[in-house]
């Protein structure tokens, strides 16, 4: 599974770093999240889609 998030519809709500913590970060610059790595983590898929739904702004993108 891959994730990333679109920095187009990112608002910099966290609500993604905190479901997944290990998937995604906020820079520093603009806190808009940004995917720690393309792919995610194996056993770590439920983390990302649950991070996915909790997204307000359906900015985190997970393709298979
Ligand atoms: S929850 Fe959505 S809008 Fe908020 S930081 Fe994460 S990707 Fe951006």
């Amino acid at each position: 599974m891959k994730v990333r998030v679109d920095g187009g519809l990112c608002q910099g709500h966290t609500l993604c770093a905190m479901a997944a913590p290990d998937i995604f970060a906020l820079r520093d610059e603009d806190g808009h999240a940004y995917a720690v790595n393309e792919e995610v983590p194996a056993g770590k898929e439920d983390l990302a889609r649950e991070a996915a739904r909790s997204c307000p702004e359906q900015a985190v993108v997970l393709a298979h």
